[in-house]
């Protein structure tokens, strides 16, 4: 099962295919014409960074029937969406910063993460299939407060930090099979599967590219299943994906500006 990841060289990020405990190494990357360069390093011990920088990340709300009732919402009659800023995107082992001076309600969502890889403007769900180039872990952080507070919820989606994707990019895995879980601090907090999503994958793509051109690199949130709750700093959250491997994050409180370049 091939697996994507990116990581970080001594002259910036490169990308590399997971060949057993190694990753041979490609360049320049996935999305675009590419080649083996015939390097092959040690899997242990690679910084990995978010397998993908995207141009936006486009996310669905209550696209499991338990989650949406766990927060008092009806399963809603067409795909919910919203949009995070690829600004908030962090990789494996870097921290969630938790702008306390702003919120006191910091959940955890883990969902699945549609990884695009072509040109999508207004395709049948079909034609979405195609254009997907793999799927990745997210956790979709979301100050609940803030959400409720304002009624829309790009602050509540937006802040630095707020989108960890990673560990990899899986190409052939079946997004309608896989297990998502939660764990906080090893506890498991969330553990459903995306067979009990309300809207599949290609749906989604679909109806996303009726509005809006998806880009090789995009990415789009599936949705969470059921248990999502708070996280405060100290924690480590983990999100797990059959197929995709786990992506782990400590929570800190926010100090200072996220350093762009550390992506
Ligand atoms: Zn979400």
């Amino acid at each position: 099962m091939p697996r994507i990841v990116r990581f970080s060289g001594p002259t910036g990020p490169r990308y590399g295919i997971v060949e057993g405990t190694e990753v041979a190494v490609i360049e320049p990357h996935p999305f675009g014409p590419h080649g083996p360069t015939g390097e092959r390093v040690p899997l242990e011990g690679l910084q990995l960074l978010a397998p993908v920088i995207p141009s936006k990340i486009v996310c669905v709300g209550r696209n499991y029937a338990d989650h949406a009732s766990e927060l008092g919402n009806e399963v809603p009659a067409e795909p919910l969406l919203f949009t995070k800023p690829a600004t908030g995107v962090i990789g494996p082992g870097q921290a969630i910063q938790y702008p306390r001076d702003l919120t006191d309600e910091v959940h955890h969502e883990a969902e699945l993460a549609v990884v695009i890889g072509a040109i999508l403007s207004r395709v049948t769900p079909t034609e979405a299939r195609r254009g997907i180039y793999g799927f990745t872990a997210a956790n979709d952080v979301t100050a609940r407060d803030l959400q409720n507070r304002d009624g829309q919820w790009t602050r509540a989606k937006g802040f630095d930090t707020f989108c960890p994707l990673g560990p990899a990019i899986a190409t052939d895995i079946d997004p309608h099979d896989v297990g998502v879980r939660c764990l906080v601090n090893g506890e498991v907090r969330q553990d459903g599967s995306t067979r009990d999503l309300v809207f599949d994958v290609p749906t989604l793509v679909s109806y996303i590219s009726q509005v809006m051109t998806l880009l090789p690199t995009d990415v789009v949130l599936t949705g969470t299943p059921a248990g999502v709750g708070p996280v405060e700093p100290g924690d480590v959250v983990r999100v797990e994906i059959d197929g995709i491997g786990a992506l782990e994050n400590p929570v800190v409180e926010r100090s200072r500006p996220v350093d762009p370049a550390a992506n």
